[in-house]
């Protein structure tokens, strides 16, 4: 599994004040969610939900089940160069290091409000068999190769709202965050009924 990226990061904060909005105490809420659902061990995960100036996210290396006002982050702006990353950023802490893909599918989908990541292992094992869209390959993760190849697999089906990054997680987007939500639990609840039913199958084949 690739971690490193071989581009930087780096956060320019605008502000120290954590953001405020009338969407973080959802966002707070599909934060804890996803941590009893277990998509999101140790600090894996990110969720961000979009604001009039850009959009809130979940702060680098804090765990989702973790997640307050205090240390969520508001992005206003990405830049992308070749070997670097600047987010410009309100909050105390440094935003994701997903947050240029986070930016990207806002800008490219204004339909779409709400955009959360997770691991969900059971899904990304059983992609192919769910007939799901997904990352050809695997991009480093926080990389700008990776939020192209998202950006090529979600222009190919417009309408797409769910896909799978190969040996990595899955993104949700939805108009609200009750939607991405409801999406990631539900393909979450698929994959494991898929899974049970594998398991019956093959213990019936057993006793043959
Ligand atoms: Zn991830």
């Amino acid at each position: 599994m690739q971690s490193s990226t071989g581009v930087r990061f780096e956060a320019v904060f605008l502000s120290k004040n954590a953001p405020d909005d009338d969407g973080i105490d959802q966002l707070i809420y599909w934060c804890k969610r996803f941590d009893e659902l277990n998509l999101a061990p140790k600090s894996a995960g990110n969720l961000s939900v979009r604001t009039k100036k850009g959009f809130i996210i979940t702060a680098t290396g804090v765990a989702l089940g973790a997640a307050e006002r205090g240390n969520l982050a508001e992005v206003v702006a990405v830049e992308i160069e070749q070997a670097r990353i600047v987010v410009h950023a309100k909050g105390k802490l440094t935003p994701s290091k997903e947050s240029v893909l986070h930016s990207e599918i806002y800008h490219s989908r204004p339909d779409i409000n709400a955009v959360f990541h997770v691991h969900d292992q059971l899904v990304v094992g059983l992609a192919g068999e769910l007939d799901l869209p997904c990352t050809e390959g695997e991009q480093p993760r926080g990389s700008y190769e990776l939020t192209t190849e998202v950006q090529r697999v979600l222009g190919l089906r417009k309408n797409a709202r769910y896909l799978v990054l190969r040996n990595h997680g899955v993104i949700a987007i939805g108009e609200t965050m009750a939607e991405a939500g409801k999406l990631a639990e539900d393909m979450n609840k698929l994959a494991q009924n898929l899974t049970r039913r594998k398991r019956a199958k093959n213990a019936g084949n057993a006793r043959i």
